[in-house]
């Protein structure tokens, strides 16, 4: 029973930790604790108050409790029943106790638990989000918490009541006739080596189980997020497909499980009942010279032993259940969260950024994303970040408020690398607004007002929202600043939902200004209005756009040209169209786009290809 799977030590280890959780809650759970043991103090008193009953049927009628010290005096015919009845209450009572306390040790433990989690999902690094599916964090989330809960309720309950009922009912028997209960003993490693040995397998099965849990969670929330992809190119077929493989996978697994328990249990049942039949053998040989009251009640007390030592036997599966969940959970919380090692904090920099031999490559790939990059922007400048998809600008803008590490080359603000200041701090003093736009379930005003901005007073959030020509269509909204977004700003369009990032990010106010093709999906009317307003939002900060739409590139003070992680040009508009290499072709593009020609000369057809992309 305690053999707690294949590496008992470090099963150990994680149970230890997932103990250590309780010490906080160490006076609730002694309360159970009590209750429990008076619960189990119980089961032999039932036991031996049959022997005063079958005493009362074969003892002449008027005799009494003669060997207990207090009620030695009192009528077995009235005396019976009443103890009964006590007994019952008082195991009532420990029941309570047990339970109740215990399940209030237990939830602050999955409350403990599951807010760990969260916490750490708040400090991961960005990389453990690339490489983790977040079907699977959030069913850890949801159900290895729940699956936590029996190792600690469940189990712990189990051990202690039932383990305690064992040996309080052993203690009964030991001492209602010994010789009898040594012989008996001599069954019981049988029932233990029995007991051990499905749990390596349950712990085997269980932890599938857990993933293929995540698989399905993570099926169904792809379907659910991107449902407009499924239902217009026709993946129905696809995603059912895809989805029943898993469940049925799933279903599988559980049932696999359920099969070890189904035959497990019953095979313990016939060994049990074996030694039972064996122990009224016995009992029939060896009775020397005990009443049949005593002889009944010993039966009796034997008789209550398997079903505790069922439910311990059975504890191992749930706890190797708990134990598989626990193990996930504590691997997450074991991650090491984003590094913040730096120690600068400025109340506002100015806002120079300086980017000297810097390249990178993301985890697992070889390949350098980012080559040698170096340039400085000095404050307030507006700088262009252009180039083809892929290039590598989504991910310089990253690296920048450090949301991956880069091993080679510095990024420094006003001087400082960007590894020295804290992590909040450098974020402090930038404003990023992403490719993809994150807008949370909540009202216009709060998702403009968001984190630490929550709480501005609502004329600035309006002054934003107009700087980020977001007034127009808020104004129409049913209730204005107050209308919620639904789920990610489902309710709005995608040029509104960019305006709200935009607005949020001038908000913000922060000295640099990062905009990742933040006018993408804007018309070309609100286009014009939006860079109207960048105009004056850039004007006393450092900005750097990465944009394909010439207005915004044009009115740059350098525009630099990234192509495979390198940059390739840099200069201004007129500069680099007189270069009439890289920039100049992405620019013949442009004018494609703008509809002159569809197969004008095409220097670069995966230029071309992304242009057109780009178009629609
Ligand atoms: P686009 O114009 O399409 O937005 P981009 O220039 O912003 O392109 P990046 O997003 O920086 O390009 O991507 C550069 C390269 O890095 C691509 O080859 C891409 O496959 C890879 N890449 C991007 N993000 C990750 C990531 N999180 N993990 C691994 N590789 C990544
Ligand atoms: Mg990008």
């Amino acid at each position: 029973m305690q053999q707690l799977g294949r590496k008992p030590v470090s099963s150990l280890k994680i149970y230890l930790r997932l103990l250590s959780y309780l010490r906080p809650m160490v006076g609730l759970f002694a309360i159970s604790l009590v209750g429990f043991v008076v619960f189990a103090s119980s089961q032999p008193l039932l036991a031996a108050v049959l022997k005063y009953f079958v005493d009362g049927l074969t003892l002449p009628s008027g005799s009494t409790f003669h060997d207990i010290p207090l009620v030695g005096k009192l009528d077995l015919a009235y005396g019976v029943p009443l103890l009964l009845v006590l007994i019952v209450v008082w195991q009532g009572i420990g029941s309570f106790l047990g339970n109740y306390y215990l399940a209030r040790v237990s939830l602050g433990l999955i409350n403990d638990l599951r807010r760990a989690l969260f916490e750490s999902l708040l400090h991961l690094p960005n990389a453990y989000f690339d490489h983790h599916n977040s079907g699977h964090l959030i069913s850890r989330i949801a159900y290895n918490v729940t699956m936590v809960t029996g190792a600690a309720t469940d189990a712990i309950k189990v051990f202690i009541r039932e383990g305690l009922s064992v040996v309080f009912l052993f203690g009964y028997l030991l001492w209602m006739n010994w010789k009898l209960t040594l012989v008996m003993l001599a069954i019981l490693p049988i029932i233990g080596v029995m007991a051990s040995g499905a749990s390596r397998k349950f712990r085997k099965q269980s932890r599938k189980i857990q993933s293929a849990m995540g698989d399905l969670t993570h099926i169904a929330s792809e379907t659910i997020q991107g449902y407009r992809v499924v239902r217009s190119f026709g993946g129905e077929n696809y995603e059912t497909q895809r989805f029943k493989t898993s469940s049925e996978v799933n279903t599988r697994k559980q049932l696999r499980m359920a099969k070890i328990a189904a035959t497990f249990t019953p095979a313990l049942q016939l060994v049990t009942f074996s030694s039972m039949s064996v122990l009224l053998l016995l009992v029939l040989l060896l009775r020397g010279n005990q009443t049949a009251g005593d002889l009944v009640a010993y039966i009796t007390a034997a008789g209550m032993l398997p079903k505790p030592i069922r439910q311990l036997s059975e504890i191992s599966a749930t706890i190797q259940k708990g134990l598989a969940g626990a193990e996930s959970i504590f691997a997450q919380l074991d991650e090491a969260p984003e590094t913040d090692n730096g120690r600068v904090e400025h109340d506002r920099v100015s806002g120079r950024i300086e980017v000297r031999n810097l390249s990178f490559n993301y985890q697992g790939s070889e390949q350098n994303v980012l080559d040698d990059v170096s340039f400085t922007i000095e404050p307030g400048q507006m700088v262009a970040l252009v180039g083809r998809s892929g290039s590598g600008k989504s991910t310089l803008a990253s690296l920048i408020p450090r949301f991956y590490h880069h091993w080679q080359g510095q990024i420094l603000i006003d001087g400082t690398d960007v590894e020295d200041y804290t992590l909040r701090n450098l974020r402090s003093h930038i404003a990023l607004v992403t490719q993809q736009t994150s807008l949370f379930n909540d009202t216009v005003a709060n998702n403009i007002a968001y984190g630490d901005l929550a709480g501005t007073p609502r004329p600035d959030i309006e002054k934003a929202a107009e700087a980020a020509y977001a007034r127009e269509f808020i104004d129409q909204l049913p209730a204005g600043y107050d209308t919620l977004v639904g789920e990610n700003g489902v309710l709005l369009s995608g040029g509104q939902r960019q305006r709200l990032a935009i607005a949020r990010a001038i908000l913000k106010d922060a000295p640099i200004l990062i905009l990742d093709e933040a006018t993408s999906s804007l018309d070309t009317e609100s286009e014009r209005h939006i860079q109207n307003a960048l105009d004056q939002v850039v004007a006393n900060r450092t900005t750097l756009v990465i944009a394909h739409r010439l207005s915004t590139i044009e009115k740059a003070d350098f525009i630099m040209v990234m192509d495979q992680g390198r940059i390739v040009e840099r200069g201004t508009h007129a500069e680099l169209l007189a270069l009439n290499n890289h920039y100049a072709s992405l620019h013949a593009m442009q004018f494609n786009d703008a509809g002159v020609s569809e197969d004008a000369a095409e220097p670069d057809p995966a230029l071309a290809q992304e242009s057109f992309t780009r178009l629609k």
